[in-house]
């Protein structure tokens, strides 16, 4: 799949011999008379009309993610809150009940429990094995939410069985496919029926972008775009789906070198005495992924003090977000001392010993030696 799905990112599509698409930077799209324009307006042809809906620039990164996810269509947003709004609101009414994983994306947490549920939507957590496990834990349920891995814990999920029962329950099933992307992973074969991404994250690649995608059956892209892209207004600019294609083109690679970084930090990590827990979903059938992205999360020891760590480190910076060529660190221990009110780390339970790491794009044996060194400071 990773060879066939590089070439497929590097073909060219540009006009007039250029290797990349053009910026096409305007609002609307005008007809040469009325008889087209009408045509148009009657449903006729796929003609862009107005950026907020269709725009040559977010198409083409839109039919790429579409054959990359190995979906029918797919539609492009402002934010990965954009794509997992606009997702949930096409398909959600009051009174229907949405099933989710423990451990995800604390504002998908939010927008459940702020949002949603006020709406009338009603949200049930539930640990990622037990979708697989508990044949009819998506009775009643109309959809599914899913993270595989999910957030912060990094569990999985066995997604063919789950779709499998989801499809007997009549329950749509949605993905946050941001942590594997295509490369690792592609849920719509297992049966999924909607992918979504953070594209702010590995699809960027570069921390330059906050974009989202959605990904699925004609229909659905269909009544997603119609529905919510249309209406919330939550488009993506043609320049960001300009910086999104480029990304694209260098994703297998990318994820090559995050896999190194992970793999080396898996086997050193596991024989830190320092190190408590580690959460990092092992490549292979037990959890689907075909390799490990550079996010992973760490829980040290009681006697190692976070706020020297994450100061004594050089490479690794302190901030939100991941996916880029910058190593991060992200402690629980800052994000648990916010207010516990929709705050998912309290909800779900996380140690303040837990540190996320994004392991960039660096030398994996310079990540290490800084990770050591700072370890050995802060104790
Ligand atoms: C960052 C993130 C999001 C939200 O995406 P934005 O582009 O920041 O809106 C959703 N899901 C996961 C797993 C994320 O890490």
């Amino acid at each position: 799949m990773e060879e066939s799905l590089a070439t497929l990112l590097a073909a060219a599509f540009g006009t007039a011999g250029s290797v990349t698409p053009p910026i096409v930077q305007s609002s609307l799209f005008t007809f040469p008379d009325y008889g087209a324009f009408a045509a148009r307006m009657a449903g006729q042809g796929s003609a862009p009309i107005y950026t907020r809906v269709t725009n040559p620039t977010v198409a083409a990164f839109e039919d790429l993610m579409a054959r990359a996810e190995g979906g029918e269509a797919a539609v492009a947003f402002a934010s990965g809150m954009g794509a997992i709004s606009g997702a949930l609101l096409a398909f959600l009414r009051p009174g229907d009940r949405v099933a989710c994983v423990e451990h995800v994306y604390p504002d998908a947490y939010r927008l459940f429990e702020r949002l949603l549920r006020p709406f009338g939507i009603d949200i049930t957590y539930h640990p990622p094995a037990a979708f697989a496990e508990d044949p009819d834990l998506l009775q009643g349920v109309r959809l599914a939410y899913l993270e595989s891995p999910n957030s912060v814990k990094f569990q999985t999920t066995d997604l063919a069985r789950t779709a499998a029962h989801a499809r007997r329950h009549g329950c749509l099933t949605v993905i946050d496919n941001s942590w594997a992307t295509p490369v690792f992973q592609l849920p719509l074969a297992r049966g999924v029926d909607i992918v979504l991404h953070s594209a702010s994250k590995y699809i960027s690649g570069h921390s330059d972008t906050v974009a989202g995608i959605v990904v699925g059956s004609t229909d659905h892209i269909a009544q997603i775009r119609s529905l919510t892209l249309a209406l919330l207004g939550a488009k993506l600019a043609p320049f960001e789906a300009f910086l999104l294609t480029r990304g694209l083109r260098t994703l297998p690679a990318r994820m090559r070198q995050h896999d190194a970084a992970a793999a080396l930090f898996a086997d050193r990590l596991a024989r830190t005495p320092e190190v408590r827990a580690l959460h990092l979903p092992v490549p292979g059938p037990e959890t689907g992924l075909s390799g490990r992205a550079g996010l992973l999360s760490v829980e040290l020891a009681e006697g190692v003090d976070i706020e020297r760590f994450c100061n004594a480190l050089d490479l690794f910076r302190i901030g939100v977000s991941w996916g880029g060529f910058e190593s991060l660190v992200m402690p629980a221990k800052a994000v648990l001392a916010q207010s516990p009110e929709h705050n998912a780390m309290h909800r779900f339970g996380v140690s303040p010993q837990l540190v996320r790491l994004s392991l960039g794009l660096e030398e994996p044996e310079d990540l290490w030696r800084d990770f050591a060194q700072a370890l050995r400071k802060a104790m």
